[in-house]
């Protein structure tokens, strides 16, 4: 398999006001045609770095992708710096020039002279032309590797490389098919996740799999090459079945599905319907089941109860409960969730009560701490859990722990 890098090139990319968008977008083109990209870097507009960058990667990689310091100012080094890194002449193109005058003068100006200097392309590479801006690009074979300078802005360098870059490499990088996945696992962490997982994929070292938590959820992602797309698919799909079957319920999805996407998928199958009553989550999880289309199949009722008032009136908690255990308890929770049921008439029922933060914690009961609930045929039930992070995250982290309670009871 062919490696690739890429240079985005600009002092402004080192700012926290610009971020390299360009390295994503050639990244994702170059991994639909199975070149893996290993390597990223970032260089401010400063030739001998740029220079050094540039040769360290021609010597590691098989395709060196630029991107950005082609304008025709001072601080637009990489002409001059890239064809330094390999050893080769920048050559003057008279064609180059008679073609920028004639863009200035469509637009009923002169060229300034300093447009000259976007002219020059390394000896040897091959000029790739750009309808949307003055500066062309270049792709030079040097040594048996490519590499390929790109203008800086996307609206330039995208239709520049999908139509004088991409064929290039697809045909050197040959038949290569990836096909990719994505597990979900809620309910675990990562590295409870990585002990039942790696045995499994470390069975398949031709399949690059790679864990990441991701707010709530952890993902497996698994890409899996071959000369034949059936032959792709095959592997992932293996890979897939086995991870999944090892993980059991904790796995919700093998195909990158959000989990308010597989409830609903769960609760429609079942012809059940479900609703809600939130105290710290503040409508979050009644906001993700309804993001979901179609969800008002399934969907019936959620109630954001915040205070003891609400809770006691709308959802008939009793105000003893509350006295003896607090708003953020079990007896308060389970109480939520059948109270919701009864008054929403549905299958199932959850509830959320706790503390997000950043006041309110106390010894026993510290901010993160909160009590899920949940109503349904087989009865009442609640959990406890204590979750790191800001409010955003309890908030954002009970909604998923009380949407993955719902999806294993709608399972038993
Ligand atoms: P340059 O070719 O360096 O003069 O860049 C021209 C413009 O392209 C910059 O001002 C940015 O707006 C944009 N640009 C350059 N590099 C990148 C990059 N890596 N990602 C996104 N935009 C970029
Ligand atoms: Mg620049």
């Amino acid at each position: 398999m062919l490696s690739a890098e890429i240079i985005a090139i600009g002092s402004e990319l080192l700012t926290p006001t610009k971020t390299d968008t360009n390295s994503l977008w050639l990244t994702e083109k170059l991994n639909d045609i199975g070149i893996e990209v290993m390597l990223k870097t970032i260089v401010g507009d400063d030739g001998a770095r740029l220079e050094e960058a540039v040769r360290d990667a021609m010597k590691r990689s098989d395709v060196v992708i630029t991107t950005g310091g082609l304008g025709p100012t001072e601080d637009d080094i990489t002409r001059e710096f890239t064809a330094r890194a390999v050893d080769r002449q920048l050559v003057y193109h008279d064609e180059i020039e008679a073609r920028l005058r004639e863009r200035f003068r469509s637009w009923g100006r002169e060229m300034p002279d300093i447009n000259k200097r976007q002219a020059y392309v390394i000896e040897g590479a091959e000029i790739l032309p750009n309808p949307n801006g003055s500066a062309v690009g270049m792709l030079a074979e040097i040594d048996g590797k490519l590499l390929i300078v790109l203008p800086g802005p996307p609206r330039e360098n995208q239709p520049m490389f999908l139509d004088h870059v991409f064929s290039t490499l697809k045909a050197i990088a040959g038949e290569v098919y990836v096909n990719r996945r994505i597990l979900k696992v809620s309910g675990l962490g990562e590295s409870a996740v990585d002990e039942v997982a790696a045995p499994i994929y470390k069975a398949y070292p031709t399949v690059q799999t790679s864990i990441l938590f991701n707010k709530s959820e952890v993902e497996i992602h698994i890409a899996a090459r071959a000369s034949d797309p059936d032959e792709a698919k095959r592997t992932t799909d293996e890979l897939a079945g086995k991870l999944a079957e090892a993980l059991g319920t904790a796995v919700f999805s093998t195909s990158g599905e959000t989990l308010e996407a597989v409830i609903g998928r769960l609760l429609l199958d079942r012809g059940q319907t479900v609703a809600v009553a939130e105290s710290c989550t503040g409508g979050l999880i009644g906001q993700r089941i309804t993001s979901v289309p179609g969800s008002s199949s399934y969907f019936m009722e959620g109630a954001i109860t915040y205070s003891n008032a609400a809770k006691i009136r709308t959802l008939g908690v009793s105000s003893e409960i509350i006295e003896a255990h607090g708003a953020v308890s079990s007896e308060c929770a389970e109480a939520m969730a059948a109270g919701i049921r009864t008054y929403a008439a549905t299958d199932h029922a959850i509830s959320v009560t706790g503390i997000a933060g950043p006041d309110g914690g106390t010894p026993e009961k510290p901010v993160g701490t909160v009590f899920i609930g949940y109503a349904g045929p087989g009865g009442v039930r609640s959990i406890k859990i204590v979750v790191p992070g800001d409010r955003y995250l309890v908030r954002w982290r009970a909604s998923s722990a009380a949407l993955d309670l719902l999806r294993r009871q709608i399972l038993r």
